[in-house]
């Protein structure tokens, strides 16, 4: 992500910050720049190791509080993937990811076929979509190589 754009996404958040009555404190800025520089989908553990190469001491409950709280406010989302911790995502607009079973790398992709899926009817569920993203499944050309290597 360019200079460019992270300067907008934190301005975004400073926004998004006076409008909830929170305070964008320099902790929290950090907390988004490491995401926003993190090219992975990081997790809170991730972010709380980026940060702690820049001397900041964050602890882990913090760090997870404040990406949590970011994902609410619509700065960053959240992808869902087969591991056991959550995993954040940089990018707000729509893509779709493939996740690899054995590394849980999270790469993106963009497919216009995919964003205009038809989403179901789910209100006789008492659900309601808010967004989606289409998750292909499989196994990543760095885990491929090292298979046939082996
Ligand atoms: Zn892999
Ligand atoms: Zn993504």
């Amino acid at each position: 992500m360019d200079a460019r754009a992270k300067d907008l996404r934190i301005e975004q958040l400073r926004h998004l910050c006076r409008q909830h009555g929170l305070v964008l404190t320099p902790q929290r800025r950090a907390i988004l720049q490491a995401v926003l520089e993190a090219d992975d989908h990081p997790t809170a553990e991730r972010v709380q190791a980026a940060l702690a190469r820049r001397r900041l001491r964050v602890s882990r409950a913090t760090v997870f509080r404040t990406l949590e709280s970011f994902a609410r406010l619509g700065v960053i989302t959240k992808a869902c993937h087969p591991g056991s911790s959550v995993r954040y995502d940089r990018r707000t607009d729509r893509h779709h990811h493939l996740v690899c079973l054995r590394c849980e790398r999270v790469i993106d992709i963009q497919d216009a076929r995919l964003d205009a899926l038809p989403v179901p009817d789910t209100r006789r569920l008492g659900f309601v979509v808010s967004d989606f993203k289409v998750q292909l499944r499989g196994i990543c050309r760095e885990c491929r190589e090292q298979e046939d290597k082996t």
